[in-house]
């Protein structure tokens, strides 16, 4: 990765959208934890983009505030960073389940 990349790279964040933004840093903090725990997958925010196109609704209670990416198997716990392992939560759910895997997505097909 060169300079002139690293510039365009960060004007390219900064003229993003504030929505965008946040996915980019949700994708970024993935794939760092990915890193961590030496599990398979990088995510992007087009990634991210796709799976709250797909998924506008929280699938365990329904609301649409305060949506988050859930791994459906944490990372911790070797699950993939890939969007196969990937539900979307609200953010009171995702507390709430922790680190316990709960595939929430099987319900709503
Ligand atoms: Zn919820």
């Amino acid at each position: 990765m060169s300079e002139k990349d690293d510039y365009k790279r960060q004007r390219k964040y900064e003229n993003a959208s504030p929505l965008r933004k946040r996915l980019i840093r949700r994708a970024q903090q993935a794939n760092n934890n990915a890193h961590k725990h030496s599990v398979p997958g990088i995510l992007t925010y087009r990634d991210l983009e796709k799976l709250f196109d797909e998924h506008k609704y929280c699938l365990l209670c329904g609301t649409s505030n305060q949506l988050t990416v859930d791994h459906v198997v944490a990372m911790s716990l070797g699950g993939h960073n890939k969007l196969d392992n990937l539900q979307v939560l609200c953010f009171k759910c995702n507390s709430r389940k922790s680190q316990i895997t709960m595939d929430c997505r099987a319900t709503i097909d």
